[in-house]
Order: structure tokens, then C-alpha cells, then sequence
């Protein structure tokens, strides 16, 4: 027994108190205490998870399917996911031992951060981005190296920058495109760029791809691990969560080449054992029977892209052209005002919700966020409350 009381400040470890709270979050607080708040800060879709696929999850449970799965997820699933990904990409994975179903594509990224960083390691993040990026790379105890993309380049990566930011600690490169929060999409030539750099410096690129299927205006999605070569250095990761409306079931997953796979098993079947198993039968299903859903999404968000784009130019808010996931960026600082300020007073005088740019991180500051997952009449009437907002400053 010590002989002296010991009075610690905080039992949180110092790994979590350093996690910074989501900005996000913190301007939802804000916004849930007023009233008749008009909001375009939602990250997912408006639209509910397609008949077919909520009808499977029921029919899965009243099967009695209520147990675990395997760690990895239901063989079929997988087997079904790898012949989606080689029909749209043409890459092909084996789903015995390179495909993983996680908890939401979010488990997916804990995982690949855990996995593959030491202490100390770095992964290198173009920014601006998913607000969980930065916080995967500390809780696994690694650090995150932002790289700034910059609206002159249309929020594309620049892989000079990329290149600026390596160190000898430098491990894996966080890829999420299209991209939340700037819609952007990367190019065919800066993803080659990006293969040629993490070849020459022996680097993972883990590609978050969990917004593949909403884009737009005849753009076609290329998918990481499908460059030549890129498929045994990448982690592709994805979800049901965004392509499907399938927030709430929780399923996303990892592919990836075999040995680092396994090592996200480990981690996976010691903290959650396997994703839900109703949730994975309605994956399946999205699988087989969803895409009629999904272009029918992808034109109703295409249509309000269109509205939120000219709308936000016509004010006076520099937009680029966002051509994939369901975010427009505009560029508020020509407003005098810093995007925190230009939120808050916006949410405070029109109650419209919209999230500052500075929440994702370098390269945000001075844009804010501006979701169309929600209906058009919404987004109409977001639009004319923000033209108010702006004639009068
Ligand atoms: N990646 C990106 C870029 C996202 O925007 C999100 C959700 N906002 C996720 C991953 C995680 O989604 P989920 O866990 O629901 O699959």
C-alpha cells in the first residue's frame, strides 16, 4: 500500500483527452436548443433505407438469424461485395481472406489506423476532410500529417504537397474522395501520383471510398486499388451508410491484401466480434437488389447539386463544382466574416444550420459545409434565407 494519497486531474488517458471534440457536434448543441432551425448540416442521407433491403433485415431476424456471424462477416456477403467491386472496378478480391465487414465504414478506418501505424508513425491526410480522420491516427497512437487541397486546385490533391509532407515516420496516406466535405473528386493523374509516391516511400494508401456511387455530372469514380499495381499497398474502404441510405444499420467494410486484413481482424474480433447480422443480411441485399435505388438517389441529389451550386454563386459565396457525395463548399470569407462566425451568425439570425469549414480540418477555414441530403424545398428555402443573411452584412 502507498503510504501518500494520490489525487490524479483525470482518469481519461491522455491519448483521449487530446481528442478534440467533433465541430460538428458542437454546433448541433447549438442548433437543437433553437427552434424551426433549417438544416444543411446533416452528413447523411434524407431519404430511408429502400423497402427491399429494411424487408430483408426483418425476414433475416424472423429466420432466426439472431446469433454471431463469422469475424469477417457472412461468406456470402462477402463473396457478393467482391463480385460488385470487380463489375464496377474491375478489381477483384478474394472474399475468403481480403474482405472484412466492419462496424460502418467508421470501424473500418479505426481499424486500418490500428493495424498499421507504430507509435509515432504518421499518416498523411489531405485536408480539408472526414472530421474522423485526424482522431483515428491518435487513438492508434500514431500522428496525423494533414495536407491542405485548396479550392484553386478544385480541393484535388496536390501531390507535391503530398510529397513536402513525408517524413522518415511516414507510414500510410488517408485518401477520402469523393470527398466530405468539399464534394471533391480526385483525378485518374493524381491518384497515379500518389501510387508512384507511396511506391517510392513503401507506403499503405488507405482509400476511403464509402461515397463511390454519388457522383455526378458524368464523372466516373476510380477506385484506388484498381491502378495497376496499387492493389497490394491499398485498403480499400466503403459503406452502406451513404450509397444506400443505411445510416443506422452500421455496416461498412475493408478490403485489402490478405496479411494486413488479418490484422484488422485481430483488433475487429476483440472489440465488436462481428458486425450485426441483420444488418449484414440487409447488405446483401442492397448488394443484389439496390441500384435501381441508387440512381434514382443519385438524380434527386444530382438536382438539388444543381440548385445549391448556382444558388450559392448567385449570392455572392464562391462555390466550385462539386462532383461527388452531397456537400457544397462555399467560400464564405469573401463575406468579411471567418466561417465560425459566419455559422453562428447565420444560425443565429436566420436559423439556418450549415457547418464551418475550419471543423475538417487545414485548408477549411474561411468555407462552410452545406449538405443537400435534404429536400429540395428545404435547400430552396435555405438559400433565400442565406441571401438575406449575406445583403445584409
Ligand atoms: N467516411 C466518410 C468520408 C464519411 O463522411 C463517413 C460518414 N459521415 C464515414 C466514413 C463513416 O460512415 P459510416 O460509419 O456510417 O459507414
Amino acid at each position: 500500500m502507498p503510504d501518500t494519497l494520490v489525487k490524479r486531474d483525470s482518469y481519461v488517458s491522455e491519448r483521449v483527452a487530446t481528442l478534440k471534440p467533433s465541430g460538428i457536434r458542437k454546433f448541433f448543441d447549438i442548433a437543437a436548443t433553437m427552434k424551426e432551425v433549417v438544416s444543411l448540416g446533416i452528413g447523411e442521407p434524407d431519404f430511408d433505407t429502400p423497402k427491399p433491403i429494411v424487408d430483408a433485415g426483418i425476414a433475416s431476424l424472423q429466420r432466426g438469424e439472431t446469433h454471431y456471424t463469422s469475424n469477417a462477416g457472412i461468406f456470402d456477403l462477402r463473396k457478393t461485395l467482391a463480385e460488385h467491386l470487380e463489375r464496377l472496378y474491375g478489381v477483384s478480391y478474394d472474399p475468403a481472406t481480403e474482405i472484412l465487414i466492419t462496424v460502418g465504414g467508421s470501424e473500418a478506418l479505426y481499424l486500418s489506423a490500428t493495424a498499421l501505424l507504430n507509435p509515432g508513425e504518421e499518416m498523411l491526410i489531405p485536408t480539408p476532410c472526414f472530421v474522423s480522420y485526424q482522431a483515428e491516427a491518435i487513438l492508434a497512437g500514431g500522428v496525423a500529417v494533414e495536407v491542405p487541397c485548396s479550392m484553386e486546385n478544385n480541393f484535388d490533391l496536390d501531390p507535391r504537397a503530398l510529397e513536402a509532407a513525408l517524413t522518415p515516420r511516414s507510414k500510410a496516406i488517408l485518401l477520402g474522395f469523393p470527398n466530405n466535405p468539399t464534394g471533391a473528386v480526385a483525378s485518374r493523374e493524381t491518384l497515379l501520383e500518389v501510387k508512384r509516391i507511396a511506391e517510392e516511400h513503401d507506403l499503405v494508401v488507405i482509400s476511403d471510398e464509402i461515397y463511390d456511387r454519388l457522383v455526378y455530372g458524368g464523372h466516373k469514380h476510380v477506385c484506388f486499388s484498381s491502378l495497376p499495381g496499387a492493389k497490394e499497398r491499398t485498403l480499400l474502404l466503403g459503406g452502406f451508410s451513404k450509397d444506400y441510405a443505411m445510416t443506422g444499420w452500421r455496416i461498412g467494410y475493408a478490403c485489402g491484401p490478405a496479411e494486413i486484413i488479418k490484422g484488422l481482424v485481430r483488433t475487429h474480433q476483440y472489440t465488436v466480434m462481428s458486425a450485426p447480422t441483420t444488418a449484414q443480411a440487409a447488405a446483401l441485399v442492397a448488394l443484389k437488389e439496390g441500384e435501381p435505388y441508387v440512381q434514382q438517389m443519385v438524380a434527386e441529389y444530382d438536382r438539388r447539386r444543381k440548385l445549391i451550386v448556382a444558388g450559392l454563386n448567385e449570392i455572392g459565396l464562391p462555390t466550385f463544382e462539386p462532383k461527388g457525395a452531397f456537400y457544397a463548399f462555399p467560400k464564405v470569407s469573401v463575406t468579411g466574416l471567418d466561417d465560425e462566425t459566419f455559422a453562428n451568425r447565420l444560425l443565429q439570425e436566420e436559423h439556418v444550420a450549415i457547418v464551418p469549414g475550419n471543423s475538417f480540418g487545414a485548408g477549411g477555414e474561411g468555407f462552410c459545409r452545406c449538405s443537400y441530403a435534404t429536400s429540395y424545398a428545404k435547400i430552396e428555402t435555405a438559400l433565400a434565407k442565406m441571401r438575406n443573411f449575406v445583403n445584409r452584412l
